[in-house]
């Protein structure tokens, strides 16, 4: 059996939502939202399963949501990017990340990731035969720092994977941290993988930069994005991967091999729905944020300390000044079996030398839902 997969468990997420139903918890792990999503772009995705193509579409993604992607970051970021050259349509980020991942990666090649780390990161690095070299992020903050990116970065790195807006700390990056680590990329001529599913969910007026408009990175960056995240339909599984030509025509040879397309009709809807007025995407954050505000403020009358969320579905708590003398992740199978509720301790996203005292919650959820989940861990602490 391949020894990178056979012994990894099956991942929190999916592993969280089992003990949620087993419990008959209110599932605030995994990220998902508990509305429908948005009527509108659901419609278009029917009418175009009843009236549409549901043949193969192009490999590349259908050149109407091509296009859709390319003007949607020009009128979001100002980034120009050719749509038949440079925007490939893939089943989910997962996908996205996969093949850009194992489109750069050769074995030998070093590939810097920062920890707290999304899952599926690591397990394809090391198919591809590459060596993680993990920086570790420290809460509150979890800022880039100049000394933990000289300690990591060599002739040896082949690739920088970076996260923005970050899952599970819920930080929305300044663009002093992303010239930072373009520097590095440029000294030390990095390709950069960034993972932007959360870019349009970010709170407070803060606005998510990409790091591929950052000077000198338009060339040396794959962006990756989500339509799931981006219009709270996170079951369709529609991502994109955006960089120049020479990049993009390898990530689009393992993606021939991986998935090679992705449902057509959905594509249709999320084109539409890229094309909404900027309304809709400043509604959702509102919405969201006011979700975010009510658990924050229910968990904090309870007695947690919440860690300031900027962005993504997700706010943590520190339980470290709580003297409850047990780790995030005996707290996550407490609060599940006994109180009901589900959330995801933020020591999975580690590999090693974890923060073991903090807590994900998802406020992605009808207030209904939240005020449940507070009635239920009323008297937890
Ligand atoms: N990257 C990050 C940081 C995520 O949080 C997620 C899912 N929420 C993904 C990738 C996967 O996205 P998708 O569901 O489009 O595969
Ligand atoms: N990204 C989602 C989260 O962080 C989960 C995706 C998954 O289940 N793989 O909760």
């Amino acid at each position: 059996m391949n020894k990178v997969f056979a012994g990894l468990p099956v991942t929190v997420f999916e592993a969280m939502s089992q003990l949620a139903r087993d419990n008959g918890a209110i599932n605030l792990g995994q990220g998902f939202p508990d509305d429908p999503g948005p009527e509108d772009i659901r419609r278009v995705a029917a009418d175009a399963v009843m009236n549409g193509n549901n043949q193969y579409p192009s490999m590349m993604g259908i050149p109407e949501l091509r296009q859709a992607i390319a003007s949607h970051y020009h009128h979001w970021h100002g980034v120009d990017l050719d749509p038949m050259a440079e925007v490939m349509v893939t089943s989910g980020a997962t996908e996205a990340l996969t093949a850009s991942i194992l489109a750069v990666v050769e074995p030998g090649d070093e590939v810097i990731v920062f920890q707290p780390v999304y899952d599926s990161y690591l397990p394809i690095i090391r198919q591809a035969g590459g060596i993680p070299k993990l920086v570790r992020l420290e809460p509150p903050h979890w800022r880039l720092t100049e000394d933990a990116l000289r300690a990591v970065f060599s002739p040896k790195t082949k690739a920088v994977i970076f996260n923005n807006p970050l899952n599970p700390a819920a930080v929305v990056y300044p663009r002093e941290d992303l010239e930072l680590l373009a520097r590095f990329c440029q000294e030390f001529d990095a390709i950069a993988i960034c993972d932007e599913v959360w870019e349009h969910v970010t709170f407070d007026g803060l606005q998510h930069q990409p790091l591929l408009g950052i000077p000198g990175m338009r060339d040396r960056t794959i962006k990756i994005g989500s339509a799931g995240k981006i219009f709270s339909l996170t079951g369709w599984k529609i991502g994109f991967v955006c960089a120049a030509p020479p990049l993009l025509r390898v990530a689009a040879k393992v993606h021939q091999f991986l998935t090679f397309t992705t449902p057509p009709n959905l594509q249709v809807a999320v084109a539409y729905g890229l094309g909404k007025a900027d309304d809709y995407f400043l509604q959702m954050r509102k919405e969201l944020a006011r979700s975010r505000d009510r658990l924050a403020s229910g968990l904090q009358t309870i007695g947690f300390p919440v860690i300031r969320s900027q962005g993504t579905y997700f706010l943590t708590v520190d339980l470290s000044p709580l003297g409850l003398n047990e780790s995030d992740e005996a707290f996550c199978r407490r609060i599940v079996t006994e109180y009901k509720v589900a959330a995801i301790p933020v020591s999975a996203f580690y590999e090693n030398n974890p923060v073991t005292s903090v807590v994900r919650f998802c406020f992605a959820k009808k207030d209904a839902t939240i005020d449940a989940a507070l009635e239920r861990l009323s008297d937890a602490v």
